[in-house]
């Protein structure tokens, strides 16, 4: 039987686009990773390939994700820390084997501690959420303007303005829904 599963919302911060794989947190959310194959498949296309995945397995990237997600939404509010939290990210950091390799075109490649191992996929993930959460690299976590998202982001735009994690769902929407308030307000076009 062939099951439709949500596509993948993709986007250039490795450690939002993995949040992202749960979006609408605070409205009807949608889990794009409901099983250990999308993982799979999500890891591919991210660059970080792996072999299989148990249900153990989905289990820990979901914990990861979610601790992401409560320690760069408190960051974006300059908030404390959430302690439990920081130590899933940092136990996932310390879990996992992972090189960076530099390609002939100049680009950086993952190369994963065994070909098979979710935990090293994942410790890359945790290392590039701790690299946004500590402020090494330019850009700004901000949270989504969207009251049913909400998502916390990474905001690398000149004037540091972004209000939506992603223009072409979150941005689009709030966009027509202004658009649709202002019809209703104004039926008849202004003079
Ligand atoms: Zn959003």
């Amino acid at each position: 039987m062939h099951v439709r599963f949500p596509d993948f919302r993709l986007g250039k911060v490795l450690a939002t686009s993995f949040t992202a794989t749960l979006t609408e947190r605070h409205g009807d959310a949608v889990e794009r990773i409901p099983t250990p194959h999308r993982l799979i498949d999500w890891l591919a296309v991210s660059g970080l390939a792996v072999d299989s995945c148990t249900t153990a397995q989905l289990d820990l990237a979901r914990e990861l994700r979610e601790s992401i997600h409560t320690v760069a939404t408190a960051a974006a509010l300059q908030d404390a820390l959430p302690a439990p939290a920081v130590h899933v990210i940092n136990d996932r950091s310390a879990q996992g084997r992972a090189a960076a390799l530099l390609t002939p075109e100049g680009e950086r490649r993952w190369q994963l501690g065994s070909a098979s191992c979710v935990e090293d996929a994942l410790s890359v993930i945790a290392a590039d959420a701790i690299s946004i959460i500590a402020g090494e690299r330019a850009g700004k976590l901000a949270l989504c303007a969207s009251p049913t998202c909400q998502a916390a982001f990474f905001d690398t735009s000149q004037s540091r303005t972004r209000k939506w994690c992603d223009m072409n769902t979150c941005g689009n929407r709030q966009k027509k829904a202004r658009f649709n308030a202002n019809h209703r307000k104004n039926p008849r076009p202004a003079k």
